[in-house]
C-alpha cells in the first residue's frame, strides 16, 4: 500500500491540472499583468520540471506542494526572464575599450543627451526658422568644424561603415591606390581589400609591406585612379627598415593629378594623448592640415563617444557621400548624434577630458591612487582566503579596440589563485564573479585570476559586490547550488 502511495504514477497524479493552476487567485492577476499566453508557458515549463523531477528523483518538488509555493516559483520564474541581456557588468579586464563589452563608457553630458532625445520629439531634420537644415548631420557639422576645421562631416553608424561609404561615393568603379604597407585587418572581417570590393573599387597594391615611396604612388596613378588611401595601421606596428610616404606629400601628388587623397585613421584622435600617457596618435585636424580631403575615424575608440563612423573633410567630396544611397542605410539614429554632439563638445577645453570622458579618467589615473583601492579592497575580500590566495600585482593595461597597441599602463591587479586544497577552481571563481548582481569581468593567466582595478568605475560598488561574493564562497554556495559545475 505505502509502494502503490510512492510509486511514480501517484506522484504523476497528484500534479496540478494547467486549468487548476490559471484559477488561482494570485496567478490571475499575474495573467492580467503579464500576459496569459506567456504565463501559461512558465506554468507548462514548470509542470514539465516537476514531470523530470518525479521521473528522475521519484520526488515532486518542494515548490509543487502548495498554491503559495507554486505562486512564489513562477514570480521567481518571471523575475528571471525579465533580467536583460545587456546588464552592466564590471570591466577589470585590463582592456578600457573592450569592443566585447561595448567599447567606450559615455560622458554624463552624453547620457543626459541621449535620455532628453529618446524622451522628446527632436529637430533632427527640421527647419527651426534658421535657414533650411540640409540633413541630420548639419549639426555636428559645425562643431565638427570648430574643431577640425573641417569643411563638412558626414556621420554613419562607425567606422567600417565610414570607409565603406568614402569608398563607394568617391572611387567606385575606379582604382584606389593603398601601400601594402597598410592593407589592414580589423577584427570581425574587416578588410582593406575586401571592403574595396564591397564599395566597388578596384584596389591597387604599391611598395612593399615595409617601405612604400612617393615613388611608388606615382607609378602606379594611370587616367582610371580616383584616389589615393591611407590607412592608419592602428592595431599592429611595423618598426625597423621602414619607410611610408606621409600625407602632405601625396596631398601635392594627389592635386597635381587631380585625383582624392583620403585616409581611414581607425582610432582618430581629436587632441594630443601624450599627457595621458599615450603615445602620438594622427589627429584628423592634422590630417586635412596636410592635405588629405577625407578623414574617417571612429566615434567610440579614443573619441570616447558612441559607436559612429565620422568622415570630415572638403565640402564637395562630403556632398557626394551625403547623396550617396548608402548614406540613408548607415545613417545614424538620433541617439547617436544626440551622444556624439555632446562628446565633441567636451573636446572644447582639452583640459577637462580626464574629468569628464572615462576613457580619459581612466587611463590618467595615477598608479597611488590605484594601490589605495587595491589596499581597500584587500581588507575585504578575507572571505576568500580560506581558498584562495589574495593578493596585488603590478600589471599592464592596454587601451583596446586595436589603438594603440603598443602602450601599456601601468596598473595594479587584485589578483586570485587557488590554495592546494581549494575545491573551486580558478574557472569556476571566474564564473562566480560573472554571477554577481554587478557580474566582474577579469583575465585568466598564470593561474591566476586578475582583476586590473584602472577598470574600476565605482569603488564602493567593487568593494560591495568582492563583500557579497565573499560571502556566497564562505556558506559553500556556489558547490551547494552546482551554479558552478
Ligand atoms: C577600428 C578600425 C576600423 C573599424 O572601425 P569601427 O568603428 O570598429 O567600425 C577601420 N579602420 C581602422 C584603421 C580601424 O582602426
Amino acid at each position: 500500500m505505502t509502494q502503490a502511495i510512492n510509486s511514480t504514477q501517484a506522484l504523476y497524479r497528484c500534479l496540478p491540472a494547467m486549468d487548476s493552476l490559471l484559477l488561482i487567485p494570485q496567478v490571475i492577476g499575474l495573467t492580467e499583468q503579464q500576459g496569459k499566453a506567456w504565463i501559461k508557458s512558465l506554468l507548462a515549463q514548470m509542470l514539465n520540471d516537476a514531470r523530470h523531477n518525479i521521473a528522475k528523483h521519484q520526488s515532486m518538488p518542494s515548490w509543487c506542494q502548495q498554491p503559495n509555493d507554486i505562486v512564489t516559483e513562477l514570480k521567481k520564474r518571471i523575475a528571471l526572464q525579465q533580467r536583460q541581456s545587456m546588464n552592466p557588468v564590471i570591466n577589470l579586464t585590463g582592456t578600457i575599450l573592450h569592443t566585447n563589452l561595448g567599447r567606450s563608457q559615455m560622458c554624463e553630458a552624453a547620457i543626459d543627451a541621449v535620455i532628453s532625445v529618446m524622451r522628446h520629439p527632436v529637430p533632427l531634420e527640421f527647419d527651426m526658422g534658421q535657414g533650411k537644415r540640409g540633413h541630420r548631420d548639419t549639426a555636428i557639422s559645425a562643431l565638427i568644424h570648430e574643431l577640425t576645421g573641417a569643411e563638412s562631416c558626414c556621420i554613419v553608424n562607425n567606422n567600417a561603415a565610414a570607409v565603406l561609404l568614402m569608398l563607394a561615393a568617391t572611387a567606385a568603379g575606379k582604382e584606389v591606390i593603398v601601400s601594402r604597407g597598410e592593407l589592414v585587418e580589423i577584427g570581425g572581417a574587416f578588410r582593406i581589400p575586401d571592403i574595396m570590393v564591397q564599395a566597388g573599387c578596384k584596389l591597387v597594391e604599391v611598395g612593399c609591406t615595409n617601405r612604400t615611396h612617393l615613388k611608388d604612388y606615382v607609378a602606379a596613378i594611370t587616367e582610371n585612379t580616383a584616389a589615393i588611401m591611407k590607412v592608419h595601421t592602428s592595431n599592429y606596428h611595423i618598426s625597423g627598415f621602414t619607410k611610408v610616404t606621409e600625407e602632405a606629400e601625396l596631398a601635392a601628388l594627389c592635386k597635381e593629378k587631380g585625383i582624392a587623397l583620403i585616409s581611414d585613421l581607425g582610432s582618430g584622435a581629436l587632441t594630443d594623448l601624450s599627457r595621458f600617457g599615450l603615445s602620438k596618435e594622427p589627429m584628423p585636424q592634422q590630417m586635412l592640415a596636410d592635405g588629405v580631403n577625407l578623414v574617417s575615424f571612429s566615434g567610440d575608440k579614443l573619441l570616447g563617444g558612441p559607436q559612429a563612423g565620422l568622415v570630415v573633410g572638403d565640402a564637395a567630396l562630403i556632398a557626394k557621400l551625403q547623396s550617396h544611397p548608402l548614406k540613408r542605410a548607415l545613417r545614424c539614429d538620433k541617439m547617436t548624434l544626440a551622444a556624439l554632439e555632446a562628446t565633441l563638445m567636451q573636446y572644447r577645453n582639452p583640459a577637462t577630458l580626464d574629468v569628464h570622458l572615462p576613457i580619459f579618467k581612466k587611463l590618467s589615473r595615477p598608479l597611488v591612487e590605484l594601490a589605495g583601492l587595491a589596499q581597500l579592497l584587500m581588507s575585504v575580500c578575507h572571505d576568500f582566503s580560506a581558498l584562495f590566495e589574495v593578493s596585488v600585482q603590478a600589471s599592464q593595461t592596454q587601451v583596446g579596440s586595436g589603438s594603440q597597441p603598443d602602450v601599456l599602463l601601468d596598473s595594479l591587479s587584485l589578483c586570485f589563485s587557488p590554495k592546494p586544497e581549494s575545491p573551486l577552481s580558478l574557472l569556476q571563481l571566474d564564473n562566480l564573479f560573472k554571477t554577481a548582481s554587478m557580474p566582474i569581468i577579469g583575465r585568466l593567466a598564470n593561474n591566476r585570476l586578475w582583476l586590473d582595478l584602472r577598470g574600476c568605475d565605482n569603488e564602493a560598488q567593487l568593494e560591495q559586490v568582492l563583500l557579497q561574493l565573499g560571502h556566497k564562497l564562505a556558506n559553500g554556495e556556489p558547490l551547494e547550488t552546482g551554479v558552478l559545475r
